[in-house]
């Protein structure tokens, strides 16, 4: 059965701020959906970013998770989280200056992310993607398409090649603006990330960002002409290994191709 909150945190509510994202679920069987992505089982610890009037959170207090972390940028909604659900440790904090390294491993990440924070939010996490077990995400369609389509799709770019290098992507479902108030311009999207293994993540990750960066500010010059004096023999070797030649344009590349080059510079 729901556990009830002790009070309703959608009381008196404050006007939502925008300079927030603040677009809140109003749709139970979404929330349900999205929250069921994440697979909980007791014992689970569990963190969401931007938990807001608590469209998600209650369902994953319902769980019963053994920790649940919530970080909540607007104080009012934070202290009414906290009032609400004491067993949640809530704190108002900037999820962008989280120590995310600080936090033992291990934990399920959630959140129907603030739309004007998603990328940057998702770009950072990734470096710390190795300590979370999945994380389950809503965003713009477009930033959803961002992350998860292939290499030489039109909206395949920068984000998708980066988050990609640490964790498998996957689009899970498509969410209309008419479950949120206020309704947002665009649709939203819900993808689940899960880490890649030690071996598979980037040796130097700061070298991986520079090539990304690198090639998709250029993404549709040849990757010969891109890395220019840096480009050897042995890296059309390998491509060609790979199916590729030198004359491939850089945005049809895909994370492992960008892992493998890595190696030769
Ligand atoms: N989870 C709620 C829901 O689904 O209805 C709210 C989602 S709303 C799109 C985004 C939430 O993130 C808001 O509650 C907003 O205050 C919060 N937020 C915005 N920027 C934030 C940040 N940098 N760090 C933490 N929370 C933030």
């Amino acid at each position: 059965m729901l556990a009830m909150p002790a009070k309703d945190p959608q009381r008196k509510a404050p006007a939502p701020k925008k300079s927030l994202g603040q677009n809140f679920l109003i749709d139970a069987n979404v929330a349900r959906k999205i929250v069921a992505a994440l697979n909980l089982r007791p014992g689970d610890r569990v963190l969401e970013i931007g938990p807001g009037r608590g469209a998600l959170t209650r369902w994953i207090v319902e769980a019963g998770p053994e920790r649940f972390v919530a970080l909540e940028k607007d104080e009012v909604l934070a202290g009414r989280l906290a009032e609400t659900w004491p067993e949640i440790e809530v704190r108002a904090v900037d999820a962008l200056k989280f120590d995310w390294a600080g936090l033992p491993p291990g934990f399920k990440l959630v959140g129907n992310l603030p739309y004007n924070v998603a990328s940057r939010l998702i770009w950072d996490l990734a470096l710390a993607f190795d300590r979370f077990e999945r994380a389950v995400f809503m965003v713009q369609h477009e930033v959803g398409l961002r992350l998860t389509v292939a290499p030489g799709n039109r909206d395949y770019g920068a984000l998708g090649a980066w988050t990609r290098g640490f964790a498998q992507a996957r689009y899970l479902f498509r969410v209309p603006p008419t479950v949120f108030r206020p309704r947002p311009r665009v649709d939203s999207a819900v993808v689940s990330l899960r880490p890649l293994g030690p071996a598979e993540r980037p040796v130097d990750p700061q070298a991986y960002a520079r090539l990304i960066r690198l090639c998709f500010q250029h993404r549709r010059k040849q990757i010969r002409g891109v890395l220019g004096s840096g480009f050897s023999p042995e890296m059309a070797h390998w491509l060609a290994s790979r199916g590729f030649d030198p004359e491939v344009r850089a945005e049809r590349l895909g994370p492992d191709e960008f892992k493998g080059l890595l190696f030769f510079l």
